[in-house]
């Protein structure tokens, strides 16, 4: 149906001509230099969306009792914990089934961790007609301690919950939810649409929208690595990427890194030419090659040689060989072949290297295996930071560094590394 619409929109527009710019671009918002044509799909998603916030809300009674007549569970029982599969009577409802499927198709968008305003108590209950009680959120529910966040004990729960039970069960939904985590803050979608007073259909529809125009760059992104590694990555293989992998320092220098090299954000010799229209196509390093992106950090004979090293060196470390992937070199894209014990140090270990590289960008210069080991004892310093912010257990940091540690000192000859107290 939008397909139909969004045929005849664009047919306006063209006047039967082939659309010369993609249809992606031309609903791009006006501020980001889009045509702001309105896409009627995310229209039709943003006010779905929309109209879920009374669910997720629970505070409009008659109009809750109306749409959910006949509902077994409660409303973020369905939203959240996948019970529209269990009892397929609720979707058989015109309303309900229909924004169900738009919210299961955007609610990992709108909501990439476990949201402040799910309620447990909602989850836990049977429903009935003219429920009272409120429903108590993780907001409500939760308290930061050293170790993350947990549920308040019994004793500052026990005025708003029924009893024992109702709080055990609470903390076995709460183990389920915490392994996604909690994030910081409020989502945008919680602050604007659930909290929200006015404009919310604008409001939503910009924020899809983003989402939307974004995907395309992921997208473009995805398809050059693909071409680059010669084999593509699976979509869930990046997702792991952003969700997990890049949070392995709290440092944001080596995460700014890994977002650069995920967009390829660095300059090269080839886009030089192409944004100045004169100069040198060739690599700054070998000085032989066209340099693209992946010459300047992979196939270059010049740059191979400095990957070599490091692979040896790392193999020398871990005490096992594993095949030399560039993903993982540049990417941070780690499986099986580095053990789980060995993942967060190659994660340093590699991520010196690219800031070394990055380092002497623009030059001949190439860093060295004395340099790299510099680099990763200074970053050590680091990961004692990460460890202290993140309130980890001593040994975290010992697990992670102590191949290094040994393998430093064999190369030293014997002098003992201190690094900062730990
Ligand atoms: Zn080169």
């Amino acid at each position: 149906m939008f397909k139909d619409w969004q045929r005849t929109l664009s047919r306006f527009i063209w006047q039967g001509k082939r659309a010369r710019i993609k249809y992606k671009l031309l609903t791009d918002r006006r501020d980001r230099g889009g045509f702001a044509v309105p896409n009627l799909q995310l229209y039709y998603e943003a006010s779905c969306l929309c109209w879920t916030k009374e669910w997720i809300a629970l505070d409009n009674t008659d109009l809750l009792d109306l749409e959910g007549f006949n509902i077994r569970h409660g409303w973020h029982a369905y939203l959240w914990q996948d019970k529209g599969k269990v009892h397929k009577g609720f979707s058989n409802h015109i309303i309900r089934g229909a924004l169900l499927e738009v919210w299961n198709r955007c609610k990992r968008l709108v909501e990439k961790d476990t949201p402040w305003w799910l309620s447990p108590v909602d989850i836990l209950i049977t429903k009935k007609l003219n429920m009272e009680g409120k429903r108590w959120t993780y907001a409500d529910l939760l308290r930061r301690s050293d170790k993350g966040w947990e549920i308040k004990t019994y004793e500052e729960l026990k005025d708003k919950l029924s009893g024992w039970l109702q709080y055990h069960q609470i903390n076995a939904i709460w183990r389920e939810h915490k392994k996604t985590g909690m994030s910081k803050n409020k989502s945008k979608f919680q602050l604007e649409i659930i909290e929200g007073k006015s404009k919310l259909l604008t409001k939503m529809y910009n924020q899809l929208l983003d989402w939307d125009t974004m995907d395309e760059e992921i997208k473009d992104v995805m398809i050059k690595w693909a071409i680059d590694l010669g084999h593509p990555i699976e979509y869930e293989r990046w997702t792991k990427l952003w969700t997990k992998d890049m949070k392995f320092s709290a440092c944001v220098r080596f995460r700014e890194n890994m977002e650069k090299m995920m967009y390829r954000w660095y300059i090269t010799p080839i886009k030089l030419v192409k944004m100045y229209r004169t100069g040198d196509k060739t690599c700054w390093k070998c000085r032989k090659k066209e340099g693209d992106f992946f010459h300047m950090w992979w196939s270059c004979e010049e740059i191979k040689k400095f990957w070599g090293l490091v692979y040896d060196e790392l193999k020398k470390i871990l005490k096992y060989t594993f095949p030399k992937k560039p993903e993982a070199f540049l990417l941070g894209m780690i499986g099986e072949e580095i053990n789980k014990d060995d993942q967060i140090f190659f994660q340093y270990a590699t991520v010196s290297a690219r800031i070394l590289l990055a380092q002497s960008w623009k030059t001949s210069h190439i860093p060295t295996i004395s340099d790299w080991q510099n680099k990763l004892i200074e970053y050590m310093d680091t990961a004692i930071m990460t460890q202290k912010i993140r309130q980890q257990r001593n040994n975290k940091f010992i697990n992670d560094w102590n191949k290094f540690l040994s393998y430093m000192e064999l190369t030293l000859g014997n002098v003992k590394i201190t690094v900062g107290t730990i």
